[in-house]
């Protein structure tokens, strides 16, 4: 079966993705091998759009390899979503847990819109922290690789629930 923009359906796909900021060679972000594929609702626009268009048409067993321009992905690097936010604000009953507080560490934080993003500890001070709200790939054009596996009709149950269930059952 094919993949189709006009219908959600079940993908089941390997794919490798590069990220290229354009300056030197485009280095692996993240892989899912045969062994470990993607499944996932296509069709509901939870990924990038211009992914899914570039999947659109693709058989079972079809290879794909395309790249998506920084800005039809995650945008530019914006120097102004970084912030200095008062060390308090990651007190836990009272206490600055400074083991949590590691430069380079990824934490959940609401941003400036007002959304649950991940945000990257920049730097940390004895009474602030530098944070980057920047998407982790914001900056760099990715290219896909990959091979579709299977395609099947989505369920009902899968269209209610806005995700593909592994096995027909629903584990979340
Ligand atoms: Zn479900």
């Amino acid at each position: 079966m094919k993949i189709s923009k006009d219908r959600q359906s079940v993908v089941e796909t390997t794919y490798q993705l590069y990220v290229d900021n354009q300056q030197g060679e485009p280095a692996l972000y993240e892989e899912r091998n045969e062994e470990d594929p993607l499944l996932f609702l296509y069709g509901t626009g939870a990924f990038l759009p211009k992914f899914e268009e570039a999947l659109d048409g693709l058989d079972e067993g079809q290879e794909f390899d395309f790249k998506i321009a920084c800005d039809d992905a995650y945008g530019d690097y914006d120097e102004k979503k970084t912030d200095w936010l008062p060390i308090e604000i990651f007190e836990v009953d009272g206490k600055v847990d400074m083991e949590m507080l590691q430069e380079g560490r990824i934490l959940p934080m609401i941003g400036p819109d007002g959304d649950r993003v991940m945000a990257e500890i920049l730097t940390v001070k004895k009474d602030k922290v530098e944070m980057d709200f920047n998407h982790p790939l914001s900056g760099y054009d990715l290219i896909f690789k990959g091979k579709i596996l299977s395609v099947r009709m989505a369920t009902k149950e899968e269209i209610e629930h806005g995700h593909a269930h592994p096995g027909g059952s629903c584990d979340h």
